[in-house]
C-alpha cells in the first residue's frame, strides 16, 4: 500500500515520503503525516528473531514506500553501523523493576541519533529520487541534542549545509562544547541570545519566509529540517520500540500479546508520538507515560485539555526538554480531531496568537492511552541517586525525569505492567548535574575529572564523544540576537 503524506493543515495536496522528508516542513506551516498509519505485515515473532537494523527496514519500508528496499537497506546500513558502540543499537537494561531502553549508544550520545544518523542519508536519497539539484540547507534549532547528533550527521555530506541554533545559556557546557568543535566545512553553529522557543519559532520563519526562499532557490539552496518536525526524524523512532517490545518476547518477560507501558521523557513530543505510533501500528503498548520536567505544559495539557504557553520557561538540569511549545504535539492534535485540517488550523492559530486553546471534550476522550506527569529538579536529582544507590545503574537527568514520573504513576495506579523507560541520554552528557546527584561534594570538581569519576562509580567506559571533546579546539564561536537569525543565515549563505 502506498503511504502518501499529507500537512495536518490542509485535507487535500499529498505529497510523497521522499517529497515530505524533501520539505520539511508543509507550505501551510503545518507538519506532514501518513494518510494511513501502516500495519505491521510480519509477526512480532518473526520481528523477535531480528536484528535491529532489520527491524527497522521492517517499519521503514511501511512508512517510505516511495524508497526502493535497496534505497533502505542502503541507509540503514549506512546509519546503524560502528558508530555505534553496542551491536544490539538499542539495548535494554533492567533496573529497579523497569526495562531502560538505552537509546544514547550512537556517536553523540543522545537518542537523538538514532535518527539523525540515518536522516542524511534519507535526504540525500530522496533529492536524488526528485531531481533536486540545488544544495539542501538544513537548518536546526536544538535544545541542546539534536544540534549535535544533525551537525555529526551532515558533516562534509555533499550537497548539504548545516546551521545549527541553540540557546547560548541554555545548554550543559558539555553540549555545548560538542557543538562548538564540530569539524566539516559545511557546518555551522550559532549561540542565540534567547531560548529554545525563540530559536524553533525563528526557524519556523525562514521555512515560511517565501521571499528569503525564492533568493535561495537563485542562488542555488532550498531549506530542509533536522528538527523532529521532519516526518524522516519521526518514522526511524518507531523503530526502536518495535525492537524494544521484541527483545523482551524473545526473552520471555513478555508472552505473545501482552501490552508493555512505555515512558517517555518529553520535550518536543517526537519521541513519544513515535511510541504510538508503534502501538498504532500493532505493537502491544499499553499506556504511554509522557514525562515533563518543570516546564510542565504536557502534563497540564492531559490533565486539562487546555495547552498554555503562557508561564516562566524554567532553566532546567533537563535542558532538552525545555520547551513550552511542543511541536509534535501538533500531529497528535491532528489526529484526534478526527483528521481534521481545520480544526487542527484553528487550534493552532490560537495558540500562535493568544498561546493557548482548549481541545474539545470529544477530542479529550481519544486522548484515553496517554497519561501525564512531572517531576520537579529535587525529585529528579532524588531519582538518580536512589537508583544509583539502589542498583549501581547511572541515569541521566532526563530519563530521571521518566523514572520519577513512571514511579508516581505506579504507585498512584497500581499498573504494574512491564514497561520500558525511554533512556534518552547518557549520563556523560549531563555528568555535573548527575554526579552533583549523586553527592554534593563533587560540586566544586572540573568537568573531566567528574567525567573521570563517573566511570569508576558507574563502571562504564568513557563514551568516544567524550573523550573527543577533551582537548578539542572551539571553532564555532558566533552568538546572535534572536531577531538577527536570518542575517546570520544569509551571511553562511553569501546571499
Ligand atoms: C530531545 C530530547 C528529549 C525530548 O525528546 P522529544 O522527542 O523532543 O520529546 C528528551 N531527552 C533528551 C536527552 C533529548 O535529547
Amino acid at each position: 500500500m502506498e503511504i502518501r503524506y499529507k500537512s495536518t493543515r490542509n485535507e487535500k495536496d499529498t505529497v510523497t515520503a521522499s517529497q515530505a522528508i524533501l520539505q520539511g516542513l508543509a507550505k501551510d506551516g503545518g507538519l506532514f503525516v501518513p494518510t494511513a498509519i501502516p500495519t505491521l505485515d510480519v509477526s512480532l515473532d518473526k520481528l523477535a528473531t531480528m536484528s535491529y537494523q532489520e527491524v527497522a527496514y521492517e517499519v521503514l519500508k511501511l512508512f517510505l514506500t516511495d524508497y526502493t528496499e535497496a534505497e533502505l537497506k542502503h541507509c540503514i546500513n549506512s546509519a546503524y553501523d560502528e558508530k555505534f558502540d553496542v551491536k544490539e543499537i538499542a539495548p535494554l537494561k533492567k533496573a529497579d523493576g523497569a526495562y531502560y531502553l538505552e537509546l544514547f549508544h550512537g556517536a553523540t550520545i543522545a537518542f537523538k541519533d538514532m535518527a539523525l544518523s540515518i536522516l542524511p542519508h534519507l535526504l540525500t536519497t530522496a533529492a536524488k529520487k526528485n531531481q533536486n539539484e540545488g544544495e539542501i540547507v538544513i537548518l536546526t534549532a536544538t535544545s541542546g541534542d539534536t544540534g549535535k547528533a544533525a551537525l555529526a550527521g551532515f558533516a562534509d555530506v555533499p550537497g548539504t549545509r548545516i546551521i545549527v541554533f541553540y540557546p547560548k545559556n541554555g545548554v550543559s557546557r558539555i553540549q555545548e562544547k560538542q557543538m562548538v568543535t564540530q569539524k566539516g566545512a559545511n557546518t555551522h553553529v550559532i549561540g542565540i541570545t534567547g531560548n529554545f522557543d525563540d530559536a524553533q519559532t525563528g526557524v519556523k520563519q525562514m521555512f515560511g519566509n517565501e521571499e528569503l526562499k525564492e533568493r535561495m532557490a537563485k542562488a542555488g539552496f532550498c531549506f530542509s529540517s533536522a528538527n523532529s518536525i521532519n516526518i524522516g526524524r519521526l518514522v526511524p523512532q518507531v523503530a526502536y520500540y518495535v525492537y524494544a517490545y521484541t527483545r523482551l518476547l524473545a526473552d520471555g518477560t513478555l508472552k505473545a500479546g501482552e501490552e508493555m507501558n512505555v515512558t517517555v521523557p518529553t520535550g518536543n513530543f517526537g519521541n513519544i508520538l513515535a511510541a504510538y505510533y508503534a502501538k498504532l501500528m500493532g505493537t502491544p503498548i499499553g499506556k504511554l507515560i509522557c514525562a515533563s520536567n518543570d516546564n510542565k505544559v504536557l502534563y497540564d495539557f492531559f490533565e486539562t485539555g487546555t495547552y498554555d504557553r503562557n508561564r516562566e520557561f524554567i532553566l532546567t538540569t533537563s535542558p532538552s526538554m525545555d520547551i513550552l511549545i511542543s511541536s509534535n504535539l501538533e500531529r497528535l492534535i491532528y489526529m484526534i480531531a478526527g483528521c481534521d485540517a481545520a480544526k487542527t488550523t484553528e487550534l493552532m492559530n490560537s495558540l500562535k496568537t493568544t498561546g493557548k486553546y482548549t481541545i474539545t471534550d470529544e477530542m479529550k476522550a481519544r486522548l484515553a492511552d496517554f497519561t501525564g506527569g512531572y517531576s520537579t529538579e529535587a525529585q529528579t536529582a532524588e531519582a538518580i541517586k536512589s537508583l544509583y544507590e539502589k542498583t549501581g545503574y547511572v541515569m541521566d537527568t532526563h530519563t530521571a525525569v521518566a523514572a520519577h514520573v513512571y514511579n508516581e504513576y505506579r504507585k498512584a495506579t497500581g499498573d504494574d505492567r512491564v514497561t520500558v523507560i525511554a533512556s534518552t541520554a547518557s549520563p556523560y552528557k549531563f555528568t555535573r548535574s548527575v554526579m552533583g546527584a549523586i553527592d554534593a561534594k563533587y560540586e566544586s570538581w572540573s568537568d573531566f575529572d567528574l567525567v573521570d569519576e563517573l566511570s569508576r562509580i558507574a563502571g562504564v567506559k568513557v563514551p568516544n564523544a567524550i573523550e573527543e571533546i577533551r582537548t578539542a579546539p572551539v571553532l564555532h564561536n558566533t552568538v546572535c540576537e534572536t531577531e538577527k537569525m536570518q542575517a546570520e543565515v544569509e551571511k553562511f549563505l553569501g546571499l
